[in-house]
């Protein structure tokens, strides 16, 4: 079964499955709560819950359903996540190739379950929406409940370029069909849309205990990590499952490249940071957003350093120097705008130039 156990939030679970079992579960959700502790995670025990044979404060997760859903496979259990803007030019064309994102995305979760935060790029575009808009009109294929996710729905951008659809999308949340569940969930609510955010209850999900977390990955990460590299991973995840897988790899190129960056900059104006900025060593919007992300925990682990704090990953030194917070916080909004202007059709080499100049001017 690709789900990995859930872990933790048991009192919001509890809060739920009351409210399913009485009939008083609202038919829109907004689960937020910090990345990577299990959003979209619950939203499928929920979904689990709802559809499962057996009524009970848990899914029983060994029937026919549960298994479905489990599976991510249930016909009546449709999981939006964020995807490329489809290329097609025709706009049947383009549903047509976001069902078939989705269903690509869907196929690499059941193979690998553990799955990061989706490409700084992807969105549920209108395309996505007009899937989603055909799917809710549609009639339950198993004759009971039907249950849609939105993940990062603070991701819909259905105003661009169709009003049509994005009203369509908020007459749904304002009438669900009978049956249906929609389900979306946030790091940033008031990122979402205020017309929809106003349409669904909001569960907020707090941050899970170390001990989960190191439950977590003493159970689930293979090869098995050492004791030390544990009590480091359990250290920066803040109860983020999410953090603390991201602290691999990934995170540490994208840390890297975050460090270079800063450490060119604080060299001020030369051939470094003149290499820097004309040689970016990623490739794909992905790693540059997350090299952006890197670069402002970097920033903010600085700021905590300037107040006396240890600063919980490495820092270059020059940054430890400043007597106040305030230029790294200052640092840390261009940081912030340069990540919002990436979200757009913006050069990342062009951007990074800018944010080069910005950050010698304030470090
Ligand atoms: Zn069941």
């Amino acid at each position: 079964m690709p789900l990995q156990p859930i872990i933790g939030h048991l009192g919001a679970r509890r809060r739920l499955a009351k409210a399913a079992g009485t009939g008083k579960l609202p038919q829109v959700l907004l689960l937020t709560g910090d990345a990577g502790v299990g959003k979209q995670r619950l939203a499928l025990w929920l979904a689990q819950l709802v559809m499962c044979e057996h009524s009970g404060e848990e899914p029983c997760g060994s029937c026919r359903a549960c298994r479905l859903v489990g599976a991510l496979s249930h016909p009546d259990v449709h999981w939006f996540v964020p995807i490329a803007r489809p290329k097609a030019p025709d706009p049947d064309k383009q549903v047509e190739e976001a069902a078939q994102a989705i269903a690509q995305v869907m196929e690499e979760r059941r193979n690998q379950p553990l799955y990061g935060e989706s490409d700084g790029m992807a969105i549920h575009g209108m395309a996505s929406v007009r899937l989603l808009l055909r799917r809710a009109i549609l009639t339950s294929v198993e004759g009971g409940r039907r249950v849609f996710i939105i993940g990062e729905a603070d991701r819909l951008v259905p105003q661009e370029s169709s009003p049509d659809a994005a009203n369509a999308l908020l007459k749904l949340l304002e009438e669900p069909p009978p049956g249906s569940l929609f389900i979306l969930t946030t790091v940033e609510p008031r990122r979402l849309l205020p017309t929809i955010r106003s349409r669904a209850v909001p569960v907020r999900l707090g941050r899970l205990t170390d001990g989960e977390v190191r439950e977590f990955l003493e159970t689930r990460l293979r090869p098995a990590p050492s004791a030390e590299e544990l009590d480091q991973r359990v250290a920066l995840a803040e109860g983020s499952i999410g953090k603390a897988l991201a602290s691999g790899d990934e995170a540490g190129k994208a840390q890297q490249a975050a460090r270079q960056l800063l450490e060119a900059v604080l060299a001020g104006a030369g051939p470094a940071l003149e290499q820097a900025l004309r040689q970016p060593p990623w490739f794909a919007r992905g790693e540059f957003t997350a090299m952006l992300d890197a670069l402002a925990e970097t920033l903010g682990e600085a700021a905590r350093g300037t107040l006396g704090e240890r600063p919980r990953r490495p820092v270059p030194k020059a940054l430890l120097r400043h007597r106040s917070p305030d230029p790294l916080l200052k640092a840390m909004e261009h940081v912030a705008d340069a990540r919002e202007a990436a979200w757009g059709n913006v050069n990342p080499q062009l951007l990074l130039a800018v944010l080069g100049e910005e950050l010698a001017e304030v470090l």
